[in-house]
Parts: C-alpha cells; structure tokens; sequence
C-alpha cells in the first residue's frame, strides 16, 4: 500500500485510495491529508468562506426517516411553520448583514398549497432584494414541475441529500414504500441539474450499517454526479428514532467527527472547485467542529437565522448547537469561526466555480 503522502498526490483516486484515506490509523497521517485538502482548497476556491443564512422554514414532515428526530410519527415534536412575514424578516436582517444568500429548509411536504406557499415566498424575496439575493432550497423531493416553478421564481440553487448512495442502506433508513424510494430521490438530482438549478448533496458520517467503502462510493458517486455542492456531516442519533435502537453500534462520536473532516478533506481532492459546507452537525461534537471543517477543505458556512422561539422544535439530532442563540449572535459567533480558521468572509454570491466553469462550455 501507498504512504498517505503519495496517494494525496495522485492525479486520480481509486476507490481503494480513499478506503486507505478514510481508515488512516494515526493523528499524523489525518493531518496529512487534511492538509493536502486545505492546500487545494486556497489553490483553486481560496481561503474565503461564503455565508448562507439558514431559515428552519418549518418542522412539519410527511415521511418517516428512520434517523431524523422531526419525522412525522413523532409526537414529542411541538410543529412549527414560520410565518411569510417573520421569513421576510429574516431576509431584511440577513440583507442589512452582508448576506447575499440564505437556505430555507424544512420538512418535506408535497402539496399544492405548499408548493404555492413556497412560489409566493420566493416571489417576495425577490422584491424586497431586488433581486440580489441568492436563495437555496432545501425542501425535499417534488415533482418536475413544482422544481420548475420554483427555479422560475427565483430559487437558483437546491440541496438533496442522498443520505446514502448504496441501495441497501438507504433502504435500511427509510420505511418500505414509495414515499422513501432510493431511485425516486436519485431521479430528483437529476432533474434539479437538467432545470440549471446549482445542484447539492450528501450525506450522513456514521450511520448504522455503514461501512468505509459505503462512504467511499458516496464520494465517488458525488463525483459520477458532477454536483456543485455539497453538505455532509455527522450521524447524530435522536432517542425518537427507530435508529436510536442501534445506538450501540455506532463508532464512538469522537471517530465519526474524525470521519467527517477525512471525507470533506477527501472530497475536496476529488472535487476542487465545488462549494462545500461545514456542517452545525460538527458542531454538536466539537465546539471548534466548523473552524475544523473548514481546514480540512469546506468552504461555506451556514448561521442559522431562525427566529428563536421556533429553534428548539427543529431538532433533527440530540445536542443540536445553537439552539440558544439569536439570529444577532449566530452572525457574530459565525465570524470568529471564520477568524479562528484564519479565513475571511466573501463578499461575492458565491456561486458554486464548478458550476460556473460548466455553464462556460
Ligand atoms: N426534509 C428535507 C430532506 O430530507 O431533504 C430537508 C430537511 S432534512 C431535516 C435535512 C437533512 O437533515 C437531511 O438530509 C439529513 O441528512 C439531515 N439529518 C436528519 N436527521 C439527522 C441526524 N439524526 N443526524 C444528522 N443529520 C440528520
Ligand atoms: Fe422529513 Fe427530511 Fe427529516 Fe426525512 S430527513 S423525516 S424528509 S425532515
């Protein structure tokens, strides 16, 4: 087997190459990776980090992940749904603070009323930007059409996590039925890139039943997919999980903190130019977890501006950080991360440079 030094170096990676990075034994062999990744970073998207302000729109879910603390069969759950008015909000403060982007995230829903909801949301986000806003969504899987309407109404950018690329495990995640179909959600990634949405995914470090080749297809099915973006971060268990049973088997929380910044490190060599998150879920582990993700190659940050009172109903995991902090406070923790990591923030939209060199040819 090649030292790690040689195998950061190589041109292409194999999927044994990343096998070998992902279960390097020693604090130095990591550091030698991480390194090698935040090297590439500087070279190719530089050492600024773009902001989105993540909006938690709304906590009401219509599927049952196995995983996630806000599926619909939890009734320990108080639901929420934010206001037009009170995301409008949002979108002035995120304004008058030097964003250029926010997230709007929540539950999945697949219904008229909410699809228009969303039209008419975008629409006002619009105005009151004048349209010099960037909007990322991250609703969850609907129809070509509803993804259509949106993409019209000004949302140039969506997030769909795969979870997991293998089949198997996804299947494993989720129940049997058609609303938690692997190839359905695969479908949808394909159909966000065709409309020109920037297109975002990923997945979860740690899950039960995963294994390091799992994790080392899931970068290389990122690449197949030639994606603009992506969010990736910690399996966090949630005792209101079907997953909370298998708790036992999970690698200790330290490893998976460690397997997270060894996937975006590795993803970085293998993407160089797309936009990558340093997720909350690193947070939750190590206070410093977002300083840390962005040294080991991500390059955007996402401070979250839901409004307080909503913030502890969003708990898709245990320990989920922040959740006592306003949205004044988010932006002013958010800038000492990128201080501490010793990076300053863009000032540009920060479109994804792989999307942009794409759409040049
Ligand atoms: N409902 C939309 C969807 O599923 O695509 C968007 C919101 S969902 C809460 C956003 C992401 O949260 C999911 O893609 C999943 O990866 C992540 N998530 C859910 N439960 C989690 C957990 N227990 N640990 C870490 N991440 C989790
Ligand atoms: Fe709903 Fe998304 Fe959570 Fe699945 S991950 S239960 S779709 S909010």
């Amino acid at each position: 087997m090649l030292p790690i030094q040689e195998i950061v170096e190589k041109e292409n990676l194999t999927k044994e190459d990343i096998v070998t990075l992902l279960t390097v034994k020693t604090k130095e062999e990591q550091d030698v990776l991480l390194q090698k990744a935040n090297a590439v970073k500087e070279q190719f998207v530089g050492k600024k980090v773009y902001l989105r302000g993540l909006i938690e729109l709304s906590n009401i879910c219509g599927k049952n992940c196995f995983y996630c603390g806000i599926r619909a069969e939890n009734n320990n759950t108080k639901r929420y749904n934010i206001p037009d008015e009170e995301v409008v909000e949002v979108i002035r403060f995120a304004k008058s603070n030097q964003f250029s982007s926010v997230v709007i995230q929540s539950g999945e829903l697949c219904n008229f009323a909410f699809t228009k909801r969303i039209t008419r949301l975008l629409e006002k986000i619009q105005n009151i930007s004048e349209e010099q806003f960037r909007v990322t969504l991250s609703l969850g899987e609907q129809s070509e059409e509803t993804y259509r309407e949106w993409y019209n109404a000004g949302a140039q950018r969506y997030l769909l996590r795969i979870e997991s690329s293998d089949r198997e495990l996804y299947r494993t995640l989720h129940p049997n039925n058609k609303l938690h179909d692997y190839e359905a959600r695969l479908k949808c990634l394909q159909v966000l890139k065709r409309i020109g949405y920037q297109a975002g995914t990923g997945v979860m470090i740690g899950l039960p039943f995963q294994t390091f080749e799992n994790l080392a297809d899931d970068l290389l099915f990122m690449k197949n997919l030639d994606i603009d973006m992506v969010g990736m971060g910690p399996y966090i268990e949630h005792e209101d999980t079907p997953l909370y049973q298998y708790r036992e088997s999970l690698l200790p929380i330290k490893d998976r903190f460690d397997l997270s910044l060894r996937m975006i490190a590795i993803l970085r060599i293998l993407m160089k130019d797309i936009n990558i998150a340093s997720t909350t879920a690193l947070q939750s582990i190590d206070p410093e977890g977002r300083e840390k993700g962005l040294l080991a190659g991500a390059n955007v940050l996402m401070p979250n501006l839901t409004p307080l009172k909503y913030r502890d109903n969003y708990m898709l995991y245990e320990n989920k950080p922040g959740v006592f902090q306003d949205e004044e406070e988010s932006v002013v923790y958010i800038k000492k991360v990128v201080n501490s990591a010793g990076e300053e923030i863009a000032q540009d939209y920060g479109d994804s440079l792989h999307f942009k060199k794409k759409r040049q040819f």
